[in-house]
């Protein structure tokens, strides 16, 4: 018996066999701190919990529509619309288990094999994988360092061919916690309006900006033809509850609906109505959460400056730092695997995120500044015993 060819071209998040490794070690016994999550270290907020668990109470266990029940349509409309100053309508909104699963979708729904889809590398490898597994063709943006982990409107003009359906953008970035800014979006934006594509934007990690405003490329005039993502995995800590929703192009509602009533029929309701009292009610949690994660950032970035061969620019959004190692004379794979065997430290090789990782780690700081400071000195002495 064999499987399906397709799967050959389907990739996966190496931070899952990261994970199984530490696991492993561990349970040899082995110490580990876990710098490589992409969750935050916190528990959901009680009032979402509180309206999950009313919900359940309440009989909210049955089937309910597929492209997600009134309520948090109406609710995800509102605060799309509020934090990207645009007016979404609720009818353009749909809602599936994580904000994943548009990803899947969203390239299922608008590629045909042979069609160009620009992404930006190093990114969530989801993207790569799941262009390749669709026929279409990846076609990377490199996010460099030198562009503050972003890149210039020329980088993604060039790019532009007659071929390119879509335009995968990702700010705040995973794995380099880059922000485009605001000048750059609308200079990308010009660009992309005389261009017949769609436009698929990851802002999952957009309450997570640390210095000024999220900014949304949809906001430039292109919400016709943008897939605007969020969830609520990383704003509200709830990863494991598998909530997410897209504004979408009015023509891609139905074909989405149809997609998701042939993968997961819908999304369960009693989650859903905890969305809605996540999405309008207090955020005194959520900005405490923040402000923590501010806190560890500079922690982070300064001890990552201070160890031999690597050096770490401020990053400006989500949780990840992504430190440049070319100093130590170590490929990525390489420092990933001597930190993970011999210094009990799990982190990600920017290479798990795409060809232009190389030269770089990605730091998690959604773990204690106790955990964090540990990570850092067994970083220094497994450094320091690396000849350079
Ligand atoms: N997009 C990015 C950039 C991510 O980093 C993640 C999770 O790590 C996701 C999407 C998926 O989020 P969810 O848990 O809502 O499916």
């Amino acid at each position: 018996m064999t499987i399906a060819d397709s799967l050959s071209r389907l990739g996966t998040e190496t931070a899952f066999e990261v994970l199984a490794r530490a696991k492993a070690l561990e349970a040899q016994g082995h110490e580990m701190i876990h710098l490589q999550i992409g969750e935050p270290d916190f528990d959901t907020p009680p009032h979402i919990v509180e309206a999950a668990a009313r919900a359940l109470r309440d009989g909210a266990t049955h089937y309910c529509p597929a492209p997600g029940i009134p309520e948090l349509r109406e609710a995800a409309a509102g605060y799309l619309s509020r934090t990207r100053g645009l007016e979404i309508d609720a009818g353009r909104v749909l809602v599936t288990p994580g904000a994943k699963p548009f990803l899947f979708f969203g390239v299922l729904a608008t590629c045909n094999p042979g069609d160009e889809v620009i992404y930006p590398n190093p990114g969530f490898p989801i993207y790569e994988s799941v262009i390749r597994w669709s026929g279409a063709t990846p076609v990377p943006l490199p996010i460099t360092e030198d562009a503050g982990f972003a890149f210039s409107a020329d980088d993604l003009a060039e790019r532009l061919t007659p071929r390119t359906k879509l335009v995968i953008l990702n700010s705040p970035a995973n794995p380099t916690g880059g922000v485009v800014p605001r000048a750059v979006n609308a200079e990308v934006a010009k660009r992309l309006h005389d261009h017949d594509c769609y436009i698929l934007t990851d802002e999952v990690y957009s309450e997570m900006v640390y210095d000024g405003e999220h900014d949304s490329i949809a906001s430039h005039g292109l919400l016709d033809r943008t897939i605007l993502l969020d969830g609520f995995s990383k704003t509200f800590a709830m990863t494991g509850w598998r909530l997410g929703y897209a504004a979408v192009p009015a023509e891609l509602v139905e074909p989405l609906t149809r997609l998701f009533i042939n993968c997961h029929s819908c999304t369960p309701p009693a989650f859903q109505l905890a969305g809605v009292a996540a999405l309008t009610g207090p955020m005194d949690e959520v900005r405490a959460m923040i402000d923590e994660f501010r806190v560890r950032r500079e922690l982070v970035v300064n001890g990552l400056n201070d160890l031999p061969g690597v050096t770490c620019i401020e990053p400006k959004g989500a949780f990840y730092a992504f430190p440049n190692i070319s100093g130590t004379g170590l490929k990525a794979r390489d420092l990933q695997n001597q930190l993970l065997e011999e210094a009990g430290v799990a982190m990600l090789a920017g290479t798990s995120f795409g060809e232009y990782g190389e030269g770089y780690m990605r730091v998690s700081y959604a773990n204690s500044p106790e955990n964090i400071t540990a990570a850092l000195q067994k970083m220094r002495e497994l450094l320091e015993r690396v000849p350079v």
